[in-house]
């Protein structure tokens, strides 16, 4: 694809100097290459005509042809419409404008033979169309099948750019004599191996289809090239990592370890924590840096097994650190872990944005001199002055809202890069943690302590808020806490929702005897702090919050969550917030909130909660139902691409074949990892250039290519 794909997009017949920036400001189209890559995002069905009498159902878009045969304006005011009436020569049907109504009249005459296009709308017994498409039909033109549309931007639309411009623009390139030399930007042993369509072949297909079974094909095999090269970059740089860096060498599971195991722990580990503890005790010894992604559900006791870690690494005379994504968090470890670490003689200190220069002052000379074996903190612990004696180990708990990058300084740390254990409680699907995690090994914690009882959902509407009192009260006067969580914090929000210091108020009021605390994001630290302390300690025993109390509190008397217009949040939010409750032995409930109104899908997404509290179903339904993009916690995951055309929620098979093709190359390239070149590989010198090329043109890095000879 190289000289004519990398073409400035002035230079394409119908572009020039203006219509060229404007496709660069307004579609990030530069070269001839990114326009043949904008791909339609939806293909209306041209193929035939429908009549009137066929239509049935919910219907897609489809074409009608026929004649008006009168046109009326009707309604009053902001329901003012044009109503004209289509005849298929059969039947009638209401095609209605509500604005440009004037135009469109002026437009449309009763002696022409129309094509109307558009999504078939039932009311009250009868199908009509609202603004659909119109051409004047034209006997002469063939048949279409498919045609293509394509996402354009406000901004695009106001530039006079239209679906059809942008396909008549793509047809000029296509038509160009270069464009029948194109290179492909797949190596030939890929195309051959997967069977997939050659790229000249799937342009064509893929913007301008005869078939649905060769768009089909198109699209598949632009799946399959995007997420190759996603993996390929991906399983570089963790091969890269693998081979070169050392990590220190934990031998031996020391005194510290084995105390607290035998005199301190409360209860037996549970099965997974045992294994998971395992799992990351042979990645310590080896020599090798450990990377390891630790998941499991909210309460199944990641902490511990974090602490148990860090215990080896004081065993064997290294410091530990574990960063936390918030203060009120990183705060709730420190004071766990300063139990624990007492009772086996380990110093735990903790490191936040609020901490006073005479403590900081204090930690500073402890790590210094090594007396503190184990650092809690924000990331605060990421600033430069915070320096390590010999950081061995660093955890990070929910990294969902830490950046790779935030991940690499900790490395530099230290001398010797620090194993890294990272600990989430967000379900993430294995097609999602593959792609986007590509680099970490997973271990995964799926059982829970045993005595938990399982936590009771119920969604309720508005009308039975009384029921909901009676389990608040109830559980109030047996001496448990409840959380009441909101969506927003002020009022000022234009979607009418109740405000978290409404509910507040109105909290007070209903049950007088009973203090409640009130948290939200807009508290200074210190508040936000005291207002914690208060429901910790169990002062107040209602709290009413928004969803900082998302992550990671842990007070196991709780045991009842309202989370109020529950359908503002994700399936995967939700769940972590149910799981707030349920972490002592009592029986618990989370009652969602919903307005009566809400949308099917939107009832059935709360039902699902209702139905199941294993967090991967629900966070595979959520991204089945929202898309990746929405997932909560993506977009700061550091995720380096941008997925055009592939879906991570659908399209598990061609990511799974992706790796696996990727993983052979590289196998038969080490020198795409940093390895040494064989001399001899098994890939053709054309299909490295394409490859280096590629990798290169879609990852901006350029890619040091100076140790192939
Ligand atoms: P999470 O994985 O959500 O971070 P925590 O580490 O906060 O969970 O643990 C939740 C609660 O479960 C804590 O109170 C913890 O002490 C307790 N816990 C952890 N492991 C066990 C176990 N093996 N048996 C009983 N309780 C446990
Ligand atoms: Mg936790």
């Amino acid at each position: 694809m190289h000289r004519f794909g990398s073409s400035d997009i002035k230079y394409l017949k119908g572009v020039g100097a203006a219509r060229g920036s404007a496709l660069a400001d307004e579609f990030g189209i530069r070269t001839f290459r990114d326009l043949l890559y904008y791909f339609p995002f939806r293909y209306n069905d041209r193929s035939r005509f429908y009549k009137i009498a066929e239509l049935e159902g919910e219907m897609p878009a489809i074409q009608i042809r026929g004649r008006f045969v009168r046109f009326s304006t009707e309604g009053e005011g902001a329901r003012q419409r044009l109503v004209g009436l289509f005849s298929d020569g059969r039947s009638l049907m209401e095609v209605l404008w509500f604005s440009r109504r004037r135009q469109i009249r002026e437009s449309l005459s009763l002696d022409r033979e129309y094509v109307i296009f558009g999504k078939p709308q039932f009311f009250r017994g009868s199908y009509s169309m609202v603004h659909p498409e119109i051409e004047i039909f034209d006997p002469e033109r063939p048949p279409e099948g498919l045609r293509g549309q394509y996402n354009l931007s406000e901004g695009a639309r106001k530039k006079g750019f239209t679906s059809k411009a942008i396909g008549k623009l793509i047809a000029n390139a296509l038509e160009l004599p270069a464009f029948a030399s194109l290179q492909d930007t797949l190596p030939a042993s890929v195309v051959k191996a997967k069977r997939l369509m050659p790229l000249a072949q799937a342009l064509r297909a893929i913007h301008f289809p005869t078939d649905p079974v060769a768009l089909r094909r198109a699209r598949e095999r632009f799946k399959f090239e995007e997420l190759f090269y996603v993996e390929l970059h991906i399983l570089r740089f963790s091969r890269e990592r693998g081979a070169a860096i050392r990590g220190p060498v934990f031998a031996s599971v020391g005194e510290k370890f084995n105390r607290f195991y035998a005199d301190v722990l409360p209860f037996p580990l549970t099965g997974a924590q045992k294994r998971v503890i395992k799992e990351i005790r042979a990645d310590m010894r080896t020599g090798r840096q450990m990377n390891r992604l630790v998941q499991g559900d909210v309460g199944c006791g990641k902490t511990l097994v974090a602490f148990m870690t860090m215990l080896i690494a004081a065993d064997n005379g290294f410091q530990a650190a574990l960063m936390a994504p918030t203060e009120i968090l990183a705060r709730q470890h420190y004071a766990g872990l300063k139990e624990w670490g007492d009772a086996v003689g380990v110093r735990v200190e903790v490191l936040t944005g609020s901490s006073k220069a005479s403590e900081r002052r204090e930690i500073d000379a402890g790590l210094a001199d090594g007396s503190i074996s184990i650092l809690v903190g924000t990331h605060a612990l990421l600033e430069d002055r915070v320096k390590f004696r010999n950081l061995g180990l660093a955890v990070i708990d929910e990294q969902h809202r830490f950046g790779v990058a935030q991940r690499a300084r900790l490395w530099e740390k230290s001398v010797v890069s620090p194993h890294v254990l990272v600990m989430t409680a967000t379900p993430i699907p294995r097609t999602l943690a593959m792609t986007v995690y590509g680099d970490l090994d997973v271990s995964v914690i799926d059982e829970l302590p045993p005595g938990r009882k399982p936590v009771t959902t119920l969604l309720r509407y508005e009308d039975s808020r009384s029921d909901v009192s009676r389990i608040v009260n109830a559980e109030l006067k047996a001496g448990r806490q409840v959380y009441i969580v909101y969506p927003l914090v002020h009022e000022s929000d234009k979607l009418d929702l109740k405000s978290v210091e409404e509910g507040y108020e109105r909290i007070c009021a209903a049950y007088p005897s009973y203090r409640a605390c009130l948290v939200h994001g807009q508290l200074s630290p210190d508040e936000k702090a005291r207002q914690m302390e208060l429901f910790v300690s169990g002062k107040a025993r209602i709290m009413v919050a928004t969803t900082v109390i998302e992550v990671g509190v842990n007070v196991p008397n709780a045991t009842v969550m309202i989370i109020e217009n529950a359908e503002r949040f994700g399936l995967s939010q939700l769940h972590q917030l149910r799981g707030r409750v349920g972490r002592g032995a009592d029986r618990s409930y989370c009652v969602l909130m919903s307005h009566y109104k809400t949308a099917a899908p939107t009832r059935k997404r709360l039902e699902i909660m209702t139905e199941t509290s294993d967090g991967f179903v629900l966070a595979e339904a959520d991204m089945k139902m929202r898309g990746p993009g929405d997932m909560e916690g993506t977009q700061q995951s550091g995720i380096a691409f941008n997925l055009r055309i592939a879906n991570l929620a659908t399209d598990g098979q061609i990511i799974e074949a992706a790796r696996e093709e990727a993983g052979k190359i590289l196998d038969a390239m080490p020198e795409l990892s940093g390895g040494k070149s064989s001399g001899e590989t098994a890939v053709s010198p054309a299909d490295a250039e394409i490859l280096k090329g590629e990798l290169a043109l879609r990852f901006g890095r350029s890619v040091d290519w100076s140790h192939i000879s």
